[in-house]
């Protein structure tokens, strides 16, 4: 059972919606990304792969070896010496991440130019605003391949976790040094490339060209393992380390450049985050992110799931639900993660709580009003019941009275007779006024049907004007009937009539003595107009937008002194309408008042347009719409 009612349903759909687009709209933020990344280090470190590496090795020209070895200024004669002294080793493949497209003057390039015919070498190269900066022809002459070693460049928080594996000059595309050596690792001829991966052999990398062609990097916690070009020049022997390997030669002394933090927290130089990346091909284990569409339809399931809970339940097993989808929302990503695959974190979990708090927060304002409202109700409710009972008194005295007397005296036949109709007719008036207010509350509830029967409306005016004329003459209010009108209701007779009768009524009851009341009519269309107005005293706008509210009363009607429950109005408003027609009303204050029946009719004589009638010759200066 909804704990909503229906005619909620599109506040709460809209109040949802809201809540849908401002989280997914705050997806998109630069904000939003900062916590997808620091939740997705977090889980990274939660989930380290299995593997510790095996393929790659990092031949290091650390502190020891510039310390040694001549410094920085020596740096291509000590690149040299490493390349021929793990030649010896017989490594698959050699990555070299040094800058070699410079010429230095006085550089001592030639072992690497002995180097390089010794062992399978990819050297790097680095894209500058005129293209590519390349290695010197003579060592690009002897290299096996060249690849790029640029980071992932929209990374503006110095943590290193993707690398781009393509990258292209207006003219010129370059793949990834990592990815070159893979290549030549694999023994593979050539890179096949599909819009949605890469394939090297016969190990497909998922990397979408729309994506910029972008590898998640699984840095192991084992780390690397490293040698120390320092340690292999002092103990040749160190070589058949690097047998079948694919060695990484770069610089790792302080002071290297292109340092980046791991999102394990570890200080990476670039020839690390290639040997990484290599190692992440090598493994054949990769990540990848999840789809726009998966994205967006694990945001609609939250969504759903937080509207279908709060719409459903209440109470705390709403709020226990809700905590098992917010929980949930902060997993999903961990068991993506297991599964391979990167959940955005931001966006669904944002979705969950909006979506939450607003559906929680609307049914929480909604049902209060809803209490608040029962109660102001069922407190005029029974006012009303008092009331009813008041009114059924006065019958229900008169023929207990007329009954004892008639039991206690001999009275003569034209006394016995006055009294029995008296009687008669009290009951009778007792039984309308139960039937009344049961057939209103039955139909209210939609248990009743309408009865469906064509009527003359001039009957129901002739009716109502004969009964409410004693009433008036009391009171010295002329009472001014309608010309004569040809046109059927269909419907419910008596409800009509009892609608009709009740804005003669109040007509009267609230209007002074000498005045006049007027019941006129108008065609407009196959409707009719049909209104009663008074010169009594009237109401301002804001009691005219309540009056139809069961068991509303206007001060005014109050301080008037006529007795009443607020309830007559509602009904006439529900019968009406129940007959497909509607209510209007105009009033002043002091002024008077006028109620207009608008219900549609079956025009006996056509094109019947009664003289300019008496009510609307009356005027209001400022007229106020229900
Ligand atoms: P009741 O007359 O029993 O109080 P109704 O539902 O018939 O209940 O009317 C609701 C309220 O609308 C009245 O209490 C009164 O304040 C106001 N009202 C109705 N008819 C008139 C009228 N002709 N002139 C002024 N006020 C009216």
């Amino acid at each position: 059972m909804a704990v909503l009612r229906k005619g909620q349903l599109a506040g709460y759909v809209g109040v949802l919606g809201a809540c849908f687009v401002v989280a997914t709209a705050a997806g998109w933020t630069s904000f939003a990304e900062r916590i997808d990344n620091y939740a997705y280090d977090l889980v990274f470190r939660l989930n380290p792969p299995k593997n510790p590496p095996t393929h790659a090795i990092v031949l290091a020209v650390d502190e020891a070896t510039f310390a040694k070895h001549g410094g920085v200024r020596r740096l291509r004669g000590i690149v040299g010496d490493a390349l021929n002294a793990v030649a010896a080793g017989h490594p698959r493949v050699v990555a070299l991440d040094v800058i070699l497209s410079d010429e230095q003057a006085g550089s001592d390039d030639a072992g690497i130019l002995s180097g390089l015919t010794k062992v399978k070498t990819v050297l790097n190269c680095e894209l500058i605003p005129g293209g590519w900066e390349d290695p010197l022809p003579q060592f690009a002459r002897l290299q096996a391949a060249v690849g790029h070693v640029h980071p992932d460049v929209r990374s503006g928080d110095g943590v290193s976790r993707k690398i781009p594996l393509e990258m292209t000059s207006p003219t010129v595309r370059r793949w990834a040094l990592s990815l070159e050596t893979f290549r030549l690792y694999q023994n593979a001829a050539r890179i096949i490339e599909s819009p949605d991966d890469l394939q090297v052999g016969d190990v497909v990398i998922p990397a979408k060209r729309a994506d910029g062609r972008l590898l998640r990097i699984r840095y192991s916690p084992a780390g690397m393992p490293m040698i120390s070009v320092n340690d292999l020049l002092r103990d040749p022997k160190l070589a058949a380390r690097f047998e079948n390997k694919a060695v990484f030669l770069g610089v790792t002394a302080i002071g290297a450049h292109d340092t980046m933090v791991s999102p394990l927290g570890d200080f990476l130089e670039g020839v690390m985050i290639h040997a990484n990346a290599f190692e992440t091909m090598a493994d054949g284990n990769f990540l990848v992110s999840a789809g726009d569409l998966s994205v967006m339809a694990i945001c609609l399931a939250w969504w759903l799931a937080a509207g279908l809970t709060f719409w459903l339940r209440s109470g705390w097993p709403a709020y226990a639900l809700a905590a098992v989808w917010v929980l949930a929302a902060h997993a999903l990503p961990v068991i993506f993660f297991r599964n391979n695959i990167v959940l955005p974190y931001f966006a669904p979990a944002a979705v969950a709580w909006l979506s939450i708090a607003g559906a929680a927060s609307y049914q929480y304002f909604v049902v209060r009003r809803q209490l608040g409202r029962s109660e102001t109700e069922k407190a005029r409710y029974q006012e009303a019941i008092h009331f009813v009972t008041h009114e059924m008194r006065t019958p229900l005295t008169a023929i207990q009275g007329s009954s004892e007397l008639m039991g206690r005296y001999n009275l003569n036949e034209d006394k016995r007779k006055q009294i029995a109709q008296m009687i008669n007719s009290e009951s009778k008036r007792l039984a309308r006024m139960i039937q009344t207010f049961l057939d209103v509350e039955r139909l209210s509830d939609g248990q009743m049907d309408l009865k469906q029967e064509p009527f003359a409306v001039q009957e129901i005016i002739d009716s109502c004007v004969e009964r409410v004329r004693p009433l008036a003459e009391r009171k010295q209010i002329v009472l001014h009937d309608a010309e004569a009108v040809s046109a059927e209701f269909r419907g419910d007779r008596e409800l009509m009539e009892y609608a009709f009768y009740n804005l003669l009524t109040n007509a009267v009851k609230y209007s002074p003595a000498n005045t006049e009341t007027f019941v006129a009519w108008k065609r407009d269309g196959d409707a009719i107009r049909l209104s009663v107005t008074d010169q009594g005293i009237g109401m301002d706008a804001k009691e005219l937008r309540n009056i139809f509210r069961k068991f509303y009363r206007t001060k005014r009607a109050e301080a008037s002194g006529e007795a009443g429950t607020g309830i007559g109005l509602s009904i006439v408003e529900q019968i009406v309408t129940t007959h497909g027609g509607r209510m209007e009303v105009t009033s002043q204050p002091g002024k008077g008042s006028c109620f207009t029946m608008v219900i549609p009719v079956r025009w006996i004589i056509e094109n019947p347009t009664p003289p300019i009638s008496q009510s609307d010759a009356l005027h209001f200066p400022k007229e106020v719409k229900n």
